[in-house]
C-alpha cells in the first residue's frame, strides 16, 4: 500500500466494517521513530481491498444479502501474516491470508466459509458430512490402505496421476465423503468439504469471480483423458475419477452439496 493510496484504503476499511463487520488489520502506514518515520508499505496491495470487498459482496449476494454475512460469521478480523505454505487459514472471527501473496476470490470465500462454520462450533461441517451420506473413519481408511485399495502411496499422496488420494477414505483424515464433491485430495475432510461446497455454490452457473474456477472443477471429468492437465495445470486420471465426482448431467446443482448449502442459506436446516 503506497502512501498515496492510504486515504482511499481507509474508506474501504470503513466500508468493510460497516457493511460486513469485517475488520482488516492495516499493516501499512507511517512508521515510528524506529524506522525514521518512513512509510511502511505493509503486505496489502492498493487494489486488494477493493477485490476483498467485491468478493465478500459476491458471497453476500449468494447467501441472501449483507446482513447474512454479519449474521452467519458474526464479525471477522482479517490479516495478512506468515502462515507457511498455506494460502489462508481461519478460525471463528478470524481469517488470515499469506503475507507474501495476493488473495484470490476462491481462497477468500473458502476461508470465510471456515470462519462461518467455526462460528457455529464447526457444526455445519458435521452436518454436511451427514447430509451427503459421508463418514469419517481412520480405522476403515487404514484397512483400505493395507489392502492397497486406494489411490495414494503407503505414506500418503504422491504427486502423480492416480496417486493424489482422491477416492473416498483415501486422505489424511480417513474422510469417506458421500455423494459427489467438486473435488477431493489428501487434505480433504468434513471442514474442507463445507468450505469447498460453499465456494462451489457461490460460483456455480453464475457469472462471478468464482464461476470460472467452479466450472473448471466439473468439466475436467467430461473433457479430459487420463494423464491430461486440468484447468489448474494438474495432471491426473480424470476419466477414472469421473464416477466419484462428475455430477448428473454435468450439473453441480444436482448434487447433495449444492442442495445442502441452498437449504442452509434458506433456513431449511433449522440453523439461524
Ligand atoms: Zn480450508
Amino acid at each position: 500500500m503506497k502512501e498515496i493510496e492510504a486515504q482511499y484504503a481507509s474508506e474501504r476499511l470503513a466500508q468493510l466494517k460497516s457493511e460486513y463487520q469485517v475488520d482488516v488489520l492495516a499493516d501499512w502506514g507511517k512508521g515510528d521513530s524506529s524506522n525514521g518515520g518512513s512509510w511502511q508499505l505493509g503486505s496489502w496491495a492498493g487494489d486488494e481491498l477493493d477485490r476483498l470487498h467485491d468478493w465478500i459482496a459476491v458471497l453476500a449476494e449468494s447467501i441472501g444479502g449483507k446482513d447474512r454475512v454479519c449474521q452467519f460469521l458474526g464479525g471477522v478480523t482479517v490479516q495478512k501474516t506468515d502462515i507457511g505454505s498455506h494460502a489462508g487459514e481461519a478460525l471463528a472471527h478470524k481469517v488470515s491470508f499469506a503475507k507474501n501473496g495476493s488473495i484470490s476470490a476462491w481462497t477468500v470465500i473458502h476461508e470465510f466459509s471456515h470462519a462461518w462454520d467455526a462460528n457455529y462450533d464447526w457444526k455445519l461441517s458435521r452436518l454436511i458430512e451427514k447430509y451427503t451420506g459421508g463418514f469419517t473413519s481412520p480405522f476403515l481408511s487404514h484397512i483400505k490402505r493395507s489392502l492397497g485399495l486406494w489411490d495414494a502411496g503407503p505414506q500418503g499422496k504422491e504427486n502423480k496421476p492416480g496417486r493424489n488420494g482422491r477416492k473416498p477414505g483415501c486422505n489424511a483424515a480417513g474422510y469417506f465423503y458421500g455423494d459427489k464433491p467438486g473435488g477431493s485430495d489428501w487434505n480433504f475432510n468434513r471442514k474442507e468439504d463445507f468450505a469447498e461446497a460453499v465456494a462451489m455454490y457461490v460460483g456455480w452457473e453464475k457469472n462471478n469471480a468464482l464461476s470460472d474456477h467452479a466450472n473448471k472443477r466439473i468439466i475436467r471429468y467430461e473433457k479430459l483423458k487420463n494423464g491430461e492437465k486440468d484447468g489448474f495445470g494438474v495432471a491426473d486420471n480424470w476419466e477414472d475419477y469421473a464416477k466419484y465426482f462428475y455430477p448428473e448431467a454435468g450439473d453441480y446443482a444436482k448434487t447433495k452439496r449444492w442442495q445442502f448449502v441452498d437449504d442452509l442459506v434458506n433456513g431449511k436446516l433449522g440453523i439461524t
